[in-house]
């Protein structure tokens, strides 16, 4: 009964909180309000003028500063505009259009397409197969990353499949890093498909919460050393490092897939804003400035992450279980009849991703999963916040006995 009460008083508050999408809050953003004043010169490395047509791959200097951040040699990225959803959008576009690198024909003449989608996984990665029409096929996630016994076995059986979506650190929404032994399995596995691709999304490589960063094992290098070059598309962008309406994404392949994206891009732009990437290498300087950068947000964002795992511990001991990430933008939350609990706490003024999001076509089968992104409001709201979603959950497990 005490839930029922609990929840009677939480919807008699008449709340407004959205805890559903990873934005960064403003005061994060505030940390880059400086660079909205540069650049301070137009001029690139090279002499070329920035405020001209031209230079489809990006700057050498910004490809440069991000290359070891991101694990691809420099001369092997291309840096796009501010969303690398973009990227990995266009890319599977390019590739049902135009045949990639080792392909027998372009995807959209395959009978079928198939992608493996590690669940929990990234709802918008799995509303670009939904939008092409390609099959989504769950795989369960384990501590060090997508059970590779299940992705060996079909990638090696079914040559429908063609790609796999990975976050590969500090997963969205579990937090999980993908271990070594991870990594150099999806580089050498053998695939039945010739043109198969792992989508790298390493949306939060520098992301990090504690001050002992998770290290990832070097995918492209690996899969290069292995033969298997051109599996690996690797994306990510400065959204959450810098502004996420205003900062930088990379594309990083093998030198063939590059040569293949550019020269479908080369039909879409004559050049991209390479103001913004001056601006982008005269704020974050280097690889140091960058991690400095971090620090700066991890001290902003941690003590949030921080909370909500204290408010849970309080209130749902036994309950539920939930991620600990060490960076990233995200904690999952693992509890029973989740869809109900989502609505609840809708009905209460506390807006959440809607439970199965974190699953192709929106199912989660086993009705658990709940991302919580705690970065963007205060931590007066995210404290609210958590503790409504907890009556939730109690009231709930109350109801359901
Ligand atoms: N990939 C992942 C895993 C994400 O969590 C996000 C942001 N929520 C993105 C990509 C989107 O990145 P961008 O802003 O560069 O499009």
């Amino acid at each position: 009964m005490t839930a029922q009460r609990d929840y009677a008083a939480l919807v008699q508050r008449g709340l407004s909180l959205d805890l559903t999408r990873g934005k960064p809050s403003p005061r994060q953003l505030d940390l880059s309000n400086d660079m909205l004043k540069l650049p301070s010169s137009y001029k690139a490395a090279d002499g070329t003028d920035g405020r001209n047509y031209g230079n489809l791959q990006g700057l050498t200097e910004l490809r440069a500063l991000f290359a070891p951040l991101i694990q691809v040699p420099a001369e092997q990225l291309v840096v796009g505009g501010n969303a690398s959803l973009a990227l990995m959008h266009d890319t599977v576009v390019h590739a049902l259009l135009s045949k990639v690198p080792g392909a027998e024909r372009r995807w959209i003449e395959e009978p079928e397409i198939t992608f493996l989608c590690p669940v929990p996984g990234y709802d918008r990665h799995f509303t670009i197969c939904e939008r092409f029409g390609i099959t989504m096929v769950p795989v369960p996630m384990n501590a060090g990353g997508p059970d590779m016994d299940v992705v060996e076995r079909l990638v090696a059986t079914d040559a429908s499949v063609k790609g796999m979506w990975c976050v590969p650190k500090y997963s969205n929404p579990s937090g999980i890093v993908y271990s070594d032994e991870t990594v150099r399995r999806l580089a050498t596995m053998p695939t039945a498909a010739s043109d198969f691709r792992i989508f790298w999304d390493n949306a939060y490589a520098v992301h990090h919460l504690t001050d002992t960063p998770a290290e990832l094992a070097d995918l492209l290098a690996l899969a290069t050393a292995h033969g298997n070059a051109d599996r690996v598309f690797v994306y990510a962008s400065t959204s959450k490092v810098t502004l996420a309406g205003a900062g930088v994404s990379f594309f990083g392949s093998s030198p063939a897939n590059v040569e293949w994206f550019l020269h479908n891009t080369a039909k879409q732009s004559i050049g991209p804003d390479k103001i913004n990437q001056l601006r982008h290498v005269e704020f974050l300087r280097d690889p140091a400035g960058v991690a400095l950068h971090m620090l700066r947000h991890a001290d902003l964002i941690g003590p949030k992450f921080e909370l909500v795992d204290k408010v849970l511990t309080e209130q749902l001991g036994g309950l539920a279980s939930w991620t600990s990430p060490k960076g990233g933008y995200f904690i999952s939350l693992e509890v029973p009849h989740a869809a109900e609990v989502v609505a609840k706490a809708k009905a209460a003024g506390i807006a959440l991703t809607p439970a199965g999001a974190t699953h192709p076509y929106g199912k989660d089968p086993d009705d658990r999963t709940i991302r919580i992104a705690p970065t963007y409001p205060d931590l007066d709201e995210l404290e609210q916040a958590i503790n409504g979603l907890a009556v939730c959950v109690r009231l709930v497990a109350e109801e359901r006995g």
